[in-house]
């Protein structure tokens, strides 16, 4: 088990005084830095930034930071929604830290791909099919990694299939130095 203590302090951001929603972090006692290339190869979207020995990734409304020697969260309800955020973040590193021996490690850096990028692939009907009221809604929401490209369903009928495939390489795979 590469994490098997930290503190725990949850707070209201100092960007956002007075703010109704929270961020935590979990201050560690061991180093994680060598797990980040595992993460970077395993978590959609995240970017890693070696020099910094960081790596962000967004995943359900959350902004997530990994760092050496801290995970941090943001966005969230209440301390009882902290606890298990970062609970869950734990396990993750955990869990992949064992996996390792399956994993290439990935230390590139990727590129966000911005919303306009994203909104050249789509349909460009603005049917509504995925909740969004235009494509563009529903790249602004996919560049922020707040939904999925499977919520977007003309896009995955057969004669999108060449932007589909675009669209899943640029989303998941795309190294800014590759
Ligand atoms: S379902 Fe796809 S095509 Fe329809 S509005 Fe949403 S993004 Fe556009």
């Amino acid at each position: 088990m590469l994490i098997d203590g930290y503190d725990l302090e949850v707070f209201t951001p100092p960007c956002d005084p007075g703010a109704v929603r929270y961020a935590a972090r979990a201050r560690l006692i061991r180093n994680i830095s060598e797990v980040l290339p595992y993460l970077n190869a395993t978590l959609q979207g995240a970017i890693y930034v070696p020099g910094a020995q960081a790596l962000t990734w967004k995943q359900g409304g959350h902004h997530i930071a990994f760092h050496a020697l801290e995970i941090a969260t943001s966005n969230l309800e209440d301390r009882e929604e902290a606890e298990k955020e970062i609970e869950d973040l734990i396990d993750l590193v955990n869990q992949t830290w064992e996996r390792r021996s399956e994993i290439t490690p990935d230390i590139r850096t990727r590129q966000r791909p911005t919303p306009m990028a994203i909104y050249k692939l789509l349909p460009n009907t603005n049917c509504r099919q995925c909740g969004e009221p235009t494509c563009f809604s529903f790249a602004l929401k996919l560049a922020a990694s707040l939904t999925r490209i499977a919520e977007c369903a003309p896009l995955l009928e057969t004669q999108c299939a060449v932007n589909l495939a675009a669209l899943e390489a640029m989303i998941n795979n795309a190294p800014a130095n590759a």
